[in-house]
């Protein structure tokens, strides 16, 4: 830990899967030879690099970028691009790390890694965004490839990021192949990947429901954040029949106790680009909260969405008081490891984001089997699978934490299922 103590996310993270995984050691003697854990927390290549772009008022801008390139065992590095101004090397340790374990748990041939900038598309015009992109592609271009590293989105990369950083790899490189995913329709995407990672957490938790004989249906869902993964968690939750009365962004949170509408919410944060103050404006049943407290609101299910350690540990107290039963995770490690232990603790189904949101990277997986045979499958069929695939995590969570003698810690289950893949590989693979 001394080691790494510029980089708290990063130790966070990894200590919650060492502490969780002794019994899958314990089975594997052979992997302390090895040095198999040793290996397994340092990233095999991290690359940083400066980001020169030109803002509207002709002043030359310096961003950083940086792609950790984590774990390739089962396959090629696979992870998001995330652009916000909290970026640094520690946080893309973290979230590669989690990517390894997730990616393994999809059970499709995807390695882990993650990348992204210090740079903030808040505010800034379309123009500026694509110099940054194209800047950003300029560098990373030379490090990825489709059986290399293929990138992804997250905060602050979407469509129309992927789409300009897409079009500089193609110009550079001349060649159209499956490069990065989350790509639009008319040149190589996947129907469904917009709407995966919320489906697909959905689907996870129904799963569960059904576990326990029960469903979304009729309960009331509290949600966070306000982007790709809360719109479309929000939009199937609905669809099941539940009611999500929050959401939120970074300025504050909205309380909807008719419902959030999907189709104002999709139209502010999608299309306009606006703040939640304008949900609230057009939307009469709607009250605006300045800041953070979507917790505080009474529910079945809580959601977050939104990104790291926004569910604390008097967040995790105040949904335990008011009643809710199920904590599932949309957005990567955003419950802090004394929140999780409340809430299994006191009963609450806990359902880890390197489980529960794979839905997206398993979909940008489905996309690069698509890129590669250079075809396109319809929605219903990824949709088909994506609920397979979130079904099929499920129950390897569930049956490792099982095994492990900790049934239902799908912490656990998550952790050493997803563990046990990458370890196979890397021992078989001798010591590089
Ligand atoms: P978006 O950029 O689309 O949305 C992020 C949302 O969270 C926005 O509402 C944003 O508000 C809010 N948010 C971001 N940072 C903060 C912060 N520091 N404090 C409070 N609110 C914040 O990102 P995604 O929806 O894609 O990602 C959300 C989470 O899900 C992340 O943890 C990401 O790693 C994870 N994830 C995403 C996947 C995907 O496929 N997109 C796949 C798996 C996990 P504002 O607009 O004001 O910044």
């Amino acid at each position: 830990k001394a080691r790494y103590a510029d980089q708290p996310e990063f130790v966070q993270a990894a200590t919650e899967v060492l502490d969780s995984i002794q019994p899958a050691l314990d089975a594997h003697p052979e992997y302390e030879q090895v040095a198999l854990l040793e290996r397994l927390v340092e990233p095999e290549r991290v690359i940083q690099f400066r980001v020169p772009w030109v803002d509207d008022s002709g002043t030359v801008q310096v961003n950083r970028g940086y792609r950790v390139e984590y774990n390739s065992a089962i396959g090629p590095y696979k992870g998001g691009l995330r652009f916000h101004p909290s970026v640094n090397l520690g946080i893309l340790k973290f979230l590669g790390f989690e990517q390894i374990f997730k990616n393994s748990l999809t059970t499709l041939p995807i390695g882990g890694g993650k990348g992204g900038a210090d740079f903030d598309p808040k505010g800034k015009s379309d123009r500026e965004v694509m110099a940054f992109c194209q800047s950003f592609m300029t560098e990373l271009q030379r490090h990825i490839g489709a059986d290399t590293d293929v990138p992804a989105g997250d905060i602050g990369v979407g469509a129309r990021e992927i789409g300009f950083m897409y079009g500089q790899y193609k110009r550079i490189r001349d060649e159209f192949t499956g490069v990065l995913t989350g790509k639009g329709l008319s040149y190589g995407g996947s129907l469904c990947r917009t709407q995966a990672t919320g489906y697909g957490l959905v689907y996870f938790v129904e799963t569960l429901l059904n576990d326990r004989s029960d469903s979304f249906d009729g309960k009331t869902v509290v949600v966070s954040g306000a982007g790709n993964v809360a719109i479309y968690a929000i939009e199937k939750a609905q669809f099941l029949g539940a009611k999500v009365v929050t959401c939120s962004d970074s300025t504050g949170w909205v309380y909807d106790p008719d419902g959030i509408d999907v189709a104002l919410l999709k139209d502010v944060k999608e299309v306009r680009r606006e703040r939640l103050t304008a949900y609230a404006e057009a939307r009469p049943s709607a009250e605006y909260h300045e800041g953070t407290g979507v917790w505080s609101v009474p529910c079945d299910i809580a959601l977050p969405c939104a990104t790291q350690n926004e569910l604390d540990l008097d967040d995790a107290k105040a949904l335990v008081a008011n009643g809710c039963t199920v904590v599932g995770e949309g957005a990567n490690m955003p419950t802090t490891r004394s929140a999780t232990a409340y809430l299994q603790e006191n009963g609450v189904a806990f359902c880890p984001g390197k489980a529960s949101n794979a839905g997206g990277v398993a979909v940008s997986a489905l996309e690069m089997s698509q890129d590669s045979e250079r075809l396109s499958w319809t929605f219903e069929e990824v949709d088909d699978r994506l609920k397979k695939i979130m079904a099929g995590i499920y129950a390897n969570a569930s049956k490792a934490a099982l095994d492990a003698g900790k049934p239902g810690d799908l912490v656990v289950g998550a952790n050493i299922a997803g563990f046990l893949k990458v370890a196979d590989a890397m021992y078989a693979q001798g010591i590089v």
